[in-house]
Order: structure tokens, then C-alpha cells, then sequence
């Protein structure tokens, strides 16, 4: 060991850190190619639109946890040629790269979950609407619209519709007949039916058992009920204590039929500063939309 030069222990540890900062950022970025590949590799649009959606954030989370683990590396190389072991100086050092490497970490959730959905949104739809081809004759297929579809759902799926919590596109191949029916998330969420089994169980009513006070909580029942086959399901939950009640009646809105209204843009801010964006084929959808929103259901 030279005098005032780095430790044996030292040149080890800062060799460790520097190439596991290289081996985590190649795995960062074989992470996001396998990815890349996977999406390019499923050809049917609908297949690839699951995949995105399920997977897409999860997978670049990981590669920014990785990424960040990385940065915690390099920062533990800092002053590596003047360091002699310094017990104090090594555990400061080594909680800096901690708090770095959290702090990347953090400002890629940030990214994540603020700026990423609008992008991923965009790709999500051009995977949905771009045109299906018939795999049977080869024809670009049509979508049809909200008002042409429901001739080729069943009652259930239209129950589903009606209440918002999937949303059905139904392609049609115009030469030969063949329907191509796909199934949506919807804008609302509902819960499953234990009886039926389609996503149509909304709260019909909701019943205070009893009010909560400043000392104690409240009792509320929600009473569901399918929208579909009609089976009820109660559930308790408890109210928090000094709950704020704002009365608030939604405005009617009287709409003509706008029969040359092409799509109808929504944009609803809510009270945390939240914002969520829906658009509807229809003004009619959208009355209909508005009249079903709760801001706790919304998706
Ligand atoms: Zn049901």
C-alpha cells in the first residue's frame, strides 16, 4: 500500500462500483430494447395494444430503478484517486449515492406517472384505431361507430357500454360481413357482477347508517346493483371523521341533436389538481358520460 494513495479495499470497491455503473446502465438499456422488440415482434394491433398497456410503464420503472442503482455506483467513485480510507468520509459518500440515486429514482416515477401516460395515450390509440386488415380475405376493415355498433353486441356487452366500464370496438370487413369485435377498458370503473359476470355493478343508492362527528367515524352503506341482470350487493364502509358534505347538483344541459358533431372533447379537472380527458363520439355519449362521472371511478 502506497502511503496516501487508496487502500487496497479501496481500489476493489471503486473497480466493484464502476463496473457495476456500466453493467447497470446496459442493463437499463437491454431492459428498454427487449421491450422495444417485443412490442414489434406481436403483429396483431389489438395483442399489441394489451401489451403496451400492461407493460410499458412497468417496464421502464424497471430500467429507471436500474438506472438509478447505477448512478448510486458512479457517485461512490467520487474522489476514488485522492481517497485513503476514512470511515466517515466512505459512509457520507456512500449515503450521497443512496440519496442520488433515490432522487433519480424519484424523478423517473415522476416522469412516469405525470409526463408518460399522454405519450403512451397516443400510442395506445393509434394501435386502436389503426385499420385491421380481414385475416380471412385480406380487406381493410372499417370501424363502426357507437350508433352502428350495437347490432353486433350482446346485451351484456351493451350493458357494459352503457355504464362506461368497457368500451367495445367493432370492426366490420364491409365485403364480406365478417365483424371483428374488441374489448376495451372504459372511462368508468365498475365492479364485476358475481352473477352475470360482465362489469355492470354500479352504486344505485348509498345509505348512511349513521353520520360521522368530529370524534367518530360514520357508517355509509353502498348499495350496487347490476345494470345488466339486476343482482344487489351491499357493502359497509366508514365514513372519516369530520366529512364535508357539498351539496352538488350537476347543471341540465339541453342539447339539439347534433348530428354533424364529429367527436366531443372532455376535459375534467378535479379539486387535487387531478385532470382527466375523455372524448366521445357523440354529444349524446357525452351527456350520457357526464351523467354516470364520479371523479372516485374515473380511470
Ligand atoms: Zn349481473
Amino acid at each position: 500500500m502506497e502511503e496516501g494513495g487508496p487502500s487496497d479495499f479501496l481500489v476493489t470497491f471503486h473497480k466493484i462500483m464502476i463496473y457495476g455503473a456500466i453493467a447497470m446502465l446496459i442493463v437499463a438499456f437491454l431492459i428498454w430494447l427487449f421491450h422495444q422488440i417485443k412490442v414489434s415482434s406481436i403483429k396483431n394491433y389489438k395483442a399489441k395494444y394489451d401489451f403496451i398497456r400492461k407493460n410499458e410503464i412497468q417496464n421502464y420503472k424497471y430500467a429507471f430503478i436500474v438506472v438509478a442503482v447505477g448512478v448510486a455506483m458512479f457517485i461512490n467513485t467520487y474522489g476514488k484517486d485522492t481517497l485513503t480510507f476514512d470511515t466517515v468520509w466512505f459512509l457520507v459518500r456512500g449515503f450521497i449515492s443512496v440519496a442520488g440515486g433515490t432522487l433519480v429514482g424519484y424523478i423517473g416515477s415522476l416522469i412516469l406517472q405525470y409526463y408518460y401516460p399522454t405519450k403512451l395515450d397516443r400510442k395506445l390509440k393509434k394501435w386502436r384505431y389503426t385499420p385491421r386488415i380481414n385475416p380471412q380475405s385480406g380487406n381493410k376493415m372499417r370501424l363502426l361507430r357507437e350508433d352502428e355498433e350495437d347490432v353486433h353486441l350482446d346485451e351484456g356487452m351493451r350493458a357494459e357500454e352503457d355504464v362506461f366500464s368497457v368500451d367495445y370496438d367493432v370492426w366490420i370487413d364491409e365485403m364480406t360481413g365478417r365483424t371483428q369485435v374488441e374489448k376495451y377498458p372504459g372511462h368508468l370503473e365498475a365492479l364485476q357482477c358475481n352473477n352475470c359476470g360482465f362489469f355492470t355493478m354500479k352504486v344505485a343508492r348509498e345509505e348512511i347508517v349513521r353520520e360521522a362527528t368530529a370524534e367518530k367515524e360514520g357508517e355509509l352503506i353502498k348499495h350496487y346493483e347490476c345494470q345488466y341482470c339486476g343482482s344487489v350487493r351491499a357493502t359497509q364502509f366508514n365514513i372519516a371523521k369530520e366529512h364535508n358534505y357539498e351539496d352538488y347538483t350537476p347543471e341540465k344541459l339541453a342539447f339539439k341533436k347534433n348530428t354533424s358533431v364529429n367527436m366531443v372533447k372532455l376535459e375534467i379537472l378535479g379539486t387535487s389538481g387531478n385532470k382527466k380527458n375523455y372524448t366521445f363520439q357523440s354529444v349524446e355519449q357525452a351527456e350520457k358520460f357526464l351523467s354516470e362521472f364520479d371523479m372516485d371511478s374515473a380511470q
